[in-house]
């Protein structure tokens, strides 16, 4: 039976790269999420002539969301002939936007060389057309099936997903009864599957000082030289300390294998906008930096804050007028499904299947979508899996595989028939 449904696929290689090409000429960048609705509309319009029940889903009142830039999700159901399990497939239909450095248009959607060429072809329209395909040779192929199969195309995901999964999530679309498993076809490479990702905790640390003429320094604190000492601290016992910090976790690539940290931006004083002009003698009384520590499934939140607030109380004890504060901007916890959970292994069976070797597991650097799906769905049988290099994302003249699409909606295929039949696996 699955022979049969990957000769359909295969048969369909050219609709599947036309596909990717149609959904790449949407420009939806974001920000600002432009063209949202018509690439929404779009993907409902031809599932519908599949077949399937179609919504359309507007994150009403999230970040961004304007009748000018309205955040529309599409979430498509194609329900089998007996009930059973549902199966969902999550692409976003959010890019970002072009940048400099292309040799074609990169909204043209063109296709030359065993290739589809577009922002968005591998992250992730590619993976999104390859689901859709994937889908519908199963629904052909297995026109008796029990359960269900959704495929969404939700936005944000770029900007931390609010308006997309996130809003969706909170209305109950990833959450049992309705979804048992989820499949999210980010670039991941066609024979590695991603468990999940590392923590995020992004946090302002401000240190106070007193404003005085710059002449006399003596008079006020300069809150610039207290945060040095801040940075100084950091450079001579955080950081070693994170480098340290292996993980079980299998995050690619190798240098994201442990903990890290980044500061992102350091401001203090007065505005840097003085230009035309001088800016006036003051003694800066107050200094921030944004920091962004990427943590693993061994830390807790409490630990990694404690690591940097203990550096920071000991700095007021040790240098007179020292006083900070601290404020939390984004906490995301590390998540990481295990690898014999439903999906893992139906995903595997298809690569073993497919590709006649195992997969690689991986956990991503960065996070995606899955976060929202476990923590506001709390569904945890989830991973990414999909065609596409990931290093090519976001990139210029970024591209996607043909043959790569195939062979991935082939185990994608492979993981629907396991995971709705409850077949063995090989
Ligand atoms: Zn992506």
């Amino acid at each position: 039976m699955n022979e049969r449904t990957f000769e359909t696929i295969e048969s369909r290689a050219d609709e599947l790269a036309q596909l990717t090409a149609e959904l790449i000429r949407f420009p939806t960048i974001n920000p600002p999420g432009e063209a949202y609705t018509p690439c929404a509309e779009y993907i409902g319009e031809r599932l519908r002539k599949r077949g399937f029940g179609v919504e359309f889903v507007r994150g009403e009142g999230t970040p961004g969301d304007s009748d000018r830039y309205p955040r529309t999700n599409v979430i498509a159901r194609f329900d089998g002939r007996t009930p059973g399990r549902t199966v969902h497939f999550n692409s976003h239909i959010d890019v970002v936007e072009a940048g400099e450095g292309w040799t074609m248009d990169p909204f043209g959607g063109v296709i030359r060389d065993g290739r589809v060429y577009g922002r968005g072809a591998c992250d992730m329209k590619g993976g999104l057309a390859a689901s859709i395909v994937a889908a519908e040779a199963f629904i052909d192929m297995n026109p008796d099936f029990s359960g269900a199969i959704e495929i969404s195309g939700t936005v944000d995901e770029e900007s931390g997903g609010f308006g997309g999964v996130a809003y969706l999530a909170g209305k109950g679309y990833f959450s049992p009864p309705r979804v048992d498993h989820v499949i999210i076809p980010e670039p991941l490479n066609k024979d590695r599957i991603c468990l999940g990702h590392r923590g995020v905790w992004w946090a302002e640390i401000e240190t106070k000082g007193q404003i005085a003429h710059g002449s006399m320094p003596f008079l006020g604190d300069s809150a610039v030289r207290h945060m040095g000492a801040v940075l100084g601290a950091f450079e001579e016992e955080l950081f070693p300390a994170l480098d340290r910090k292996q993980t079980r976790m299998p995050v690619v690539p190798d240098g994201a294998r442990r903990s890290t940290m980044n500061i992102n931006s350091i401001h203090g004083g007065q505005t840097d906008d003085y230009f035309p002009g001088l800016p006036s003698p003051n003694v800066p009384d107050s200094c921030k930096i944004v920091i962004d520590r990427r943590f693993l499934i061994e830390e807790s939140l409490e630990e990694i804050k404690g690591e940097v607030t203990s550096i920071l109380d000991r700095l007021k004890w040790e240098r007179p007028k020292f006083d900070y504060r601290m404020r939390d901007l984004m906490i995301v916890q590390p998540l990481m499904t295990e690898e014999d959970a439903p999906v893992p292994r139906a995903v595997a069976s298809g690569i073993r299947r497919v590709f006649g070797r195992d997969p690689q597991y991986v956990i991503s650097p960065g996070t995606y979508d899955q976060k929202h799906v476990s923590r506001i769905g709390k569904l945890h049988d989830c991973v990414a899996y999909g065609p596409g290099i990931l290093d090519l994302a976001h990139r210029p003249d970024e591209w996607v595989g043909i043959a790569d699409m195939v062979e991935s909606a082939k185990v994608m295929a492979h993981a629907l028939d396991i995971l709705l039949h409850g077949r063995g696996e090989d």
